[in-house]
């Protein structure tokens, strides 16, 4: 690690502190210049890649699902901190299935199974859109299922 005040490589570490997702923070002091700054390391989790209906791969879009999510919640009582913590359980769950490829059907149902605990009408709002519920019958259907819960 380069000092960034001198670009000296020798520095030691002189504290060293662990957070609780697995992350190491080393205070560090040039022995160059004496100037200290901090380094951080942070375990990288992967995200499978979803596969789309089409059969294409996408990378996993935070933003992407945080917007289709938010229009759902449109005017319903859902703040933005509830919809980030749930796209953020996704993400967390998507990554502990350790797998390189999830369909996105999967992401689909994880928000579904959020959204119904959350807001009912966000849900079925979702459901229309996203589980391609057309057909009066089938969100009729969706809402029966709902009220019978
Ligand atoms: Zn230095």
């Amino acid at each position: 690690m380069r000092c960034p005040y001198c670009k000296s490589e020798r520095s030691r570490v002189v504290d060293t502190t662990h957070d609780s997702r697995g992350g190491v923070r080393r205070r560090r002091e040039c022995e160059n210049c004496g100037q200290r700054f901090s380094t951080s390391e942070r375990p990288i989790l992967a995200t499978p890649l979803i596969i789309k209906q089409d059969g294409t791969r996408e990378e996993f879009d935070r933003e992407k699902l945080i917007r289709g999510i938010r229009i759902s919640c449109a005017k319903r009582p859902v703040s933005a901190a509830d919809i980030d913590r749930l796209v953020g359980e996704i993400e967390a769950a998507l990554q502990a299935m350790g797998r390189a490829e999830v369909s996105s059907r999967v992401v689909g149902d994880m928000v579904i199974a959020g959204l119904k605990n959350m807001d009912q009408i966000a849900y079925i709002r979702y459901a229309i859109v996203y589980l391609g519920l057309d057909d009066l019958g089938a969100i009729r259907q969706e809402i029966d299922r709902l009220l019978e819960n």
